[in-house]
């Protein structure tokens, strides 16, 4: 005997198991792994993907030796069903399948009840003593067969399934809305029409012999692999052709016999919560896709899922078949390890399982199954954390849309816009068009959208105070989309397609004016934006963690702990966060961060009257001038970082000087610059003289970052002061201080050493005048090229390092990011970017020099701390990256961090396997 190509399973034995899904397709090995466990599955032979790879190549012809395989097969087949196929008085009919190693939806097609013919549906009408039933059998395999075997498809996207018509035609004449409702003799007609519309379209007859039938139906489905939409999709997923797909071949149940019959489909969790229950639908006196064909509206699998006192459950119409299902259930979802997407049917009271596989899921239930499976002792807590993608970790603790109340938005055509998904979450809430507005509109207790172009700083607090933020321009990394996601707020942005006129105070989009006042709904998880109100659900997570709820009340919360847990015991990486006030730093401790791996200064320098005192020292014409101002924001500085210390208790707190170019904090309207000028006491044109010295052609390349304390070494020493000040009080307060000052934009090392230079004799003079010692970093961000480059000589002077991978990107690409919005999704589009540089690391180009910067940088001094501090940082495959070139820590934004945990735990997973 040649090579095997037909694999038998039946009568509890199988040739095949789950292991063998490459060879068998998904639905054959599993059918084959359920016949192993001696659940009830309707006997059938696989026929394996090499054939279908052999016929694909040979264009349609079979490797020798399958025929009489399958002939064998149908053999045994028939004597265990005491059937044959073509018999008149018990002929045996089966199912033809396809059936891939990966699933791909919708692309082949199955094809039911094959076998019968004239004659045969006379025997089975005879045996049954239903005619009714067996025309519905025949009826059912013409149309199949005419549509999968001999390709009668519509003709046009507009026009209906052919088939389709006439039984429309023969149900309007009959004047009856449903299938089941047309009599034996109506089916006998129906077959009559079906027949007479394929001898016309394809110009003979029906093929009437059976094993005509059976080749041609495999011949159809191995033919189907090569189909131009299975190409498409195969191409669009990565799936290489050579896989190809096996067929099924499996003895008919039947679920239209009659009212103890049915079909239905499930999943073993609910695929949307996780709850651990059964999940689906069924239908009495049905066939195959009949439950998801929309033909009757389906009823639910169980009591607690019906909503509506008109549902008749299966638990309820059928207890004991439902009593088997719950039993299998159990045994498939603890015996794949995973929640199963089942499909079944019922005949005479009689269970059969016709397919299983690992079922799609939420973020939300993908959690929820994991750390259940986890203490049901399904799957270690490593396993489980490998379940879970970190970015699902969103859907805990946004808030979140009623997926009903989405579905139902979305069928009325609600949907305005899409854009990007920038800060997960759902927000509704009624339009306002700037950040003034914003914030008074929320004072009196609105909830308001924030509209903008794109957003600045000086929309902080609009941004604040609104419930989510929409803008039509910018990208992943936007300022909009940085803060948004640093705060925790629902975002979309780059909404081209949306026009925004801030005069007339509205906005279209889709063809429809949104007005100020008037309501919208954002699913910053999705990017989606909708005109109306969509009632949300709070995150649960968060309640707890802002005391609104106890931890022993939510479940949910506690799960989460146990996952963070299990995360925490994994990593070797550590988690910071980005926070540049006590209560973004609270909120990121109760998320879990051991530090603070960037705390900005300068968006301490915009709040109430501060920014008066900045300007102040920006115009000053003298070093003395400067040296007031500074003497000014020197009590502000120093309590801000006092409260940042307080909340962090001895955790390190990573600060960075003075980085932004000047001019950011210089006013740009006519009436704001006279204001200043007031303000300040100095002449309007002295203040334009200034903002035109300051003005830069390309800021991301000008006066800013270490340059800045060069020029000025003051500003460095009054932030020196103010944080080893702040942390010489707190610390006499009793709480352990750990204050690293990190030095930006670093490309020498010589900028390093003048800077260190200020900040030590700094550090010496207030530590002796507080007659306190406190242990202190000088650091150094790396994030332009030179930096990186000669990373082992400025190692000499930093005790620390982080990558500023934002500035790293846009330096290495020769980009600005806030330019390169109007480009990049053409480079996206033409695939010349596989993804967006600024939103995951490009490991390639910028990953290199980071790997050199700590390879370098190591060399000098072994003990030098390395982390990241962009917006990277709670990114997971840039987490991934940053484990495997041995940083120490990533640093992120508060509501990232139980992201960037997981994501560095599976990193960790994944290099020990
Ligand atoms: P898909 O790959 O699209 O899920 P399937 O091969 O699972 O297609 O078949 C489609 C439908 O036909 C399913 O609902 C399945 O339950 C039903 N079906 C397939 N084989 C049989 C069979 N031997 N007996 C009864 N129903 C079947
Ligand atoms: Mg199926
Ligand atoms: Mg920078």
């Amino acid at each position: 005997m040649g090579k095997k190509f037909v694999y038998f399973f039946g009568e509890g034995q199988a040739d095949g198991s789950a292991q063998m899904k490459d060879l068998l397709g998904g639905k054959g090995a599993n059918l084959a792994e359920m016949t192993r466990l001696g659940i009830p599955v309707p006997p059938g032979f696989t026929i394996s993907t090499e054939v279908c790879t052999h016929y694909y190549q040979s264009r349609g012809q079979y490797p020798e030796g399958l025929q009489e395989q399958v002939q064998e097969a149908l053999a045994r087949l028939e004597k265990i069903m005491g059937r044959r196929l073509g018999d008149p008085e018990r002929p045996l009919l089966v199912s033809v399948r396809s059936g891939a190693a990966i699933s791909m939806p919708g692309m082949m097609d199955t094809v039911l009840n094959l076998g019968l013919n004239d004659t045969t549906v006379e025997g089975l009408a005879k045996e049954t003593g239903d005619p009714r039933f067996a025309y519905d059998c025949y009826r059912r395999f013409l149309s199949m067969y005419g549509d999968v075997v001999l390709g009668l498809k519509p003709e046009s996207e507009d026009d209906l399934d052919p088939f389709e018509e006439i039984i429309d035609a023969l149900k309007t004449s009959r004047g009856v809305a449903f299938d089941n409702q047309l009599s034996a003799e109506d089916l006998k007609e129906l077959v009559q029409r079906y027949k007479d519309f394929i001898r016309e379209k394809i110009g003979r007859d029906f093929p009437q012999d059976p094993t005509d039938q059976l080749w041609g139906a495999i011949g159809a489905v191995f033919g189907s692999w090569d189909n131009p939409r299975a190409i498409a999709y195969r191409e669009l997923n990565g799936i290489p052709d050579e896989m190809g797909t096996a067929v099924n071949v499996q003895s008919m149940v039947f679920g239209n016999m009659g009212d103890d019959c049915a079909t239905g489909v499930a999943f073993t969790r609910n695929p949307a919560t996780g709850e651990n229950v059964l999940y689906g639908e069924y239908l009495v006196n049905a066939q195959g896709e009949d439950v998801v064909a929309g033909i009757r509206t389906p009823q639910p699998i169980n009591k607690a899922q019906a909503t509506d006192p008109d549902m008749v459950s299966l638990e309820e119409a059928m207890p004991e078949a439902y009593a088997e299902l719950e039993r299998i259930r159990k045994i498939l979802d603890r015996h794949y390890r995973d929640m199963q997407d089942i499909e079944f049917t019922i005949q005479r009271g009689k269970l059969w399982m016709l397919q299983t596989r690992s079922g799609k899921r939420t973020g939300f239930a993908a959690f929820k199954i994991a750390v259940d499976m986890v203490r049901e002792g399904i799957l270690s807590e490593e396993e489980a954390l490998m379940r879970v993608e970190p970015n699902q970790l969103n859907q805990l603790l946004r808030p979140i849309f009623d997926m009903e109340a989405k579905q139902k938005a979305m069928a009325s055509g609600a949907l305005l816009s899409k854009g990007l998904n920038a800060g997960p979450g759902a927000a509704s809430g009624r339009v306002v068009f700037n950040a003034v507005d914003a914030e008074q509109w929320a004072a009196r207790d609105e909830q308001v959208i924030l509209v903008r172009l794109e957003t600045s700083p000086d929309d902080i607090r609009g941004m604040h105070a609104a419930q989510g933020i929409l803008t039509s321009r910018g990208g992943m990394t936007s300022h909009a989309a940085l803060v948004a996601r640093q705060m925790g707020k629902v975002c979309v942005v780059g909404c081209g397609d949306m026009e925004i006129d801030y005069k007339k105070r509205q906005m279209s989009a889709n063809g429809r004016v949104i007005r100020e006042g008037d309501w919208i709904s954002l699913d910053g998880s999705t990017g989606e934006v909708f005109q109306g109100r969509i009632p949300t659900k709070p995150s649960e997570v968060l309640q707890v963690m802002e005391g609104a709820l106890k931890a022993e009340e939510s479940p949910i919360y506690q799960d989460y702990q146990s996952l963070m847990e299990w995360a925490d015991k994994a990593r070797r990486l550590g988690v910071r966060t980005n926070a540049d006030q006590p209560d973004q730093a609270g909120m990121a401790l109760a998320f879990g961060a051991e530090g603070i791996g960037l705390c900005r200064t300068e968006h301490m320098f915009f709040e109430g009257e501060r920014i008066n005192v900045v300007r102040q020292m920006i115009l000053a014409r003298t070093k003395e001038g400067r040296e007031r101002a500074l003497a000014q924001l020197l009590p502000m500085q120093k309590e801000d970082f006092k409260g940042i210390f307080r909340v962090m208790n001895g955790l390190p707190v990573t600060i960075r000087t003075l980085d932004p170019p000047l001019h950011e904090f210089l006013p740009t309207e006519d009436a704001d610059i006279r204001t200043v000028a007031d303000q300040m006491g100095v002449a309007e044109e002295d203040v334009r003289a200034k903002l035109q010295a300051l003005h830069e052609a390309n800021p991301m390349l000008g006066h800013r970052g270490c340059r800045l304390g060069v020029v000025y070494p003051e500003i460095t020493a009054m932030q020196a002061r103010a944080i080893l000040e702040a942390a010489c009080e707190v610390k006499k307060e009793g709480t352990e201080v750990r204050p690293e000052i990190m030095i930006p934009l670093v490309g020498h090392v010589a900028e390093l050493e003048d800077q260190k230079r200020v900040v030590d004799q700094v550090a010496r003079e207030v530590m002796e005048a507080h007659g306190v010692e406190v242990p202190y970093l000088v650091g150094t961000m790396i994030e332009v090229p030179r930096g990186a480059l000669t990373a082992d000589k400025v190692a000499r002077e930093a005790a620390f390092f982080s990558f500023g991978t934002n500035d790293l990107t846009q330096t290495v690409f020769g980009i600005s990011r806030d330019d390169a919005a109007k480009f990049l999704h053409h480079y996206l589009e033409k695939k010349i970017w596989q993804f967006d540089p600024f939103e995951k690391i490009d490991q390639e180009g910028v990953g290199q020099l980071m790997r050199m910067g700590v390879e370098k940088g190591r060399a000098t001094r072994a003990d030098l701390k390395v982390g990241i501090c962009g917006e990277h940082g709670g990114e997971p495959t840039s987490v991934e990256f940053c484990h495997r070139i041995g940083l120490d820590y990533v640093s992120c934004s508060p509501y990232r961090v139980p992201i960037a945990r997981l994501a560095a735990a599976r990193a960790a997973i994944r290099e020990k396997n």
